[in-house]
């Protein structure tokens, strides 16, 4: 894409805004870009393209990134664990509440009743408790798995830039 004063445009890699890239300028020359500042190299392959001059706030920022998917892979990992340790408790739970109504299902007397009414209640309200701790954790484990994935892609965009700007 080359207009009448010898300046083809490529996209700034950081802000995406595009650059007037002069014919004077020759592969591996650096050039900035107006609206964000960024510094980039020309590569004058095929095609013109841009890639960063400076992969040290690159390289920064992938060590952060590389932090925070260690911090996600491990919260994930205790997620699973407790979510698996209130999934058994719920089946307990509910082979007790069984156990319990079965035992007391036939009613001899009504303190026996009562009390079988009671251990349902109970029994009810205990499940309730698993289930919504069980909803929680469900929801906990699908909320970091979305952050990890976020973040190792946002891992593998970086890896991609700096790669791209080492290769000039
Ligand atoms: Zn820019």
């Amino acid at each position: 894409m080359t207009n009448e004063t010898g300046a083809a445009k490529a996209r700034c890699v950081h802000c995406r805004e595009e650059i007037s890239v002069a014919d004077r300028y020759a592969h591996g020359d650096h050039i900035k870009c107006g609206v964000c500042g960024t510094k980039h190299k020309v590569v004058r392959g095929d095609r013109l393209r841009l890639v960063i001059a400076d992969v040290g706030p690159l390289r920064d920022s992938l060590a952060q990134n590389e932090k925070l998917v260690e911090r996600l892979e491990a919260e994930l990992a205790h997620a699973r664990a407790s979510f698996g340790i209130g999934a058994n408790g719920i089946g307990i739970r509910l082979i007790y509440a069984l156990y319990q109504v079965g035992v007391n299902s036939a009613p001899i007397s009504q303190g026996l009743a009562l009390t079988s009414l009671g251990v349902a209640l109970v029994s009810g309200l205990l499940l309730e408790a698993a289930n919504w701790s069980f909803l929680a954790k469900r929801n906990a484990l699908m909320r970091i798995g979305q952050e990890l994935d976020e973040a190792r892609a946002e891992g593998q965009k970086l890896r991609q830039l700096i790669r791209e700007a080492s290769k000039i």
